[in-house]
């Protein structure tokens, strides 16, 4: 029994050492994808619930590995958050957002709102402003339909969150809450910030239990109060639509109207829009 143990213990370390060796390794082609052209966006529609109008588009990035092929945000956000490679990859993130939105503008296609996922680590960078200004400049998309997503976590220092959040308002940007309701603040602190958007987290849609409803209740009637819109994001079903509809919920993003596509895709859709 006792080698037993010996031996199911050095089976799990080995298991660790495997986990660990597989994480360096990618990290280290992540560290190339950007130059190897391997990382993309693809952009997810999002609507309002009452007109039915396409509002804007969230980027979610996409990693197109050379052998393993597509790649997560789910399984490679975290590496880029440990290894700071998050940095590089937000900024080329921010940066192709803003000049895909400019560019259809130029089109001549519908003009839409960019969201773009922000981490904290990018957050918390003291260049974070002119990062963000920088690129809008060099981009030259009006700030308005530049949309940030942080979320609730990267909010409890309230004082920092407050100054960048106001320097992100007076430049025009806007900015959501992101997987609102999970982050265990207090409600209140939403009034402090100076926001355009709350996305309620799709786990709340996912089972309509009476709790959970009663969650997606306040949290719109709320944000209401505040003047601010809500997103739901996951919408599935025709039932989960149903449901938000009736409670004045004032976006929509999910499966049921589209999955996230790629820029050609985007780009067909928005020919078929009349402007
Ligand atoms: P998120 O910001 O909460 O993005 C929403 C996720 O829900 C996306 O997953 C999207 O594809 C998925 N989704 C959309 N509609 C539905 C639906 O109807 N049902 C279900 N089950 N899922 C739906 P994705 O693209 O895999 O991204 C996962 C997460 O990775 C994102 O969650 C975000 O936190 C992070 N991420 C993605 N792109 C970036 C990025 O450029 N920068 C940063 N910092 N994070 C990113
Ligand atoms: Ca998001
Ligand atoms: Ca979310
Ligand atoms: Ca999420």
């Amino acid at each position: 029994a006792k080698d037993q143990g010996k031996s199911t213990h050095r089976f799990f370390t080995q298991e660790l050492n495997n986990d660990m060796i597989e994480k360096t390794l990618l990290e280290m082609d992540l560290r190339q994808a950007i130059s190897r052209d391997e990382i993309e966006l693809h952009y997810q529609p999002q609507y309002d619930m009452k007109t039915g109008r396409m509002t804007g588009v969230e980027a979610l990035a996409r990693w197109n590995h050379s052998k393993k092929g597509l790649i997560s945000p789910g399984q490679f956000i975290p590496i880029a958050e440990e290894s700071g490679l998050i940095l590089p990859i937000g900024l080329w993130v921010l940066e192709t957002a803003c000049k895909q939105a400019k560019q259809w503008q130029e089109q001549g296609l519908l003009t839409i709102r960019m969201s773009v996922n922000v981490s904290i680590r990018q957050f918390k960078q003291p260049t974070f402003i002119a990062d963000v200004l920088g690129v809008l400049q060099r981009t030259g998309l009006d700030p308005a339909y530049l949309n940030i997503e942080i979320t609730e976590s990267m909010t409890t220092d309230v004082q920092y969150s407050q100054k960048i959040l106001q320097r992100l308002h007076d430049e025009g940007i806007h900015v959501s809450i992101d997987d609102f309701g999970t982050g265990y603040s207090s409600l209140s602190y939403l009034s402090k910030f100076p926001i355009t958007h709350l996305k309620i987290d799709q786990i709340f849609l996912q089972d309509l239990s009476s709790s959970n409803t009663a969650i997606i209740k306040t949290i719109i009637e709320l944000a209401k109060n505040l003047s601010i819109d809500v997103i739901a994001e996951g919408v599935e079903t025709e039932e989960q639509a149903i449901f938000l509809s009736t409670l004045r919920c004032d976006e929509v993003q999910g499966f049921l109207y589209s999955r996230p596509l790629p820029k050609l895709e985007v780009e067909k859709l928005l020919q078929t829009i009349p402007v």
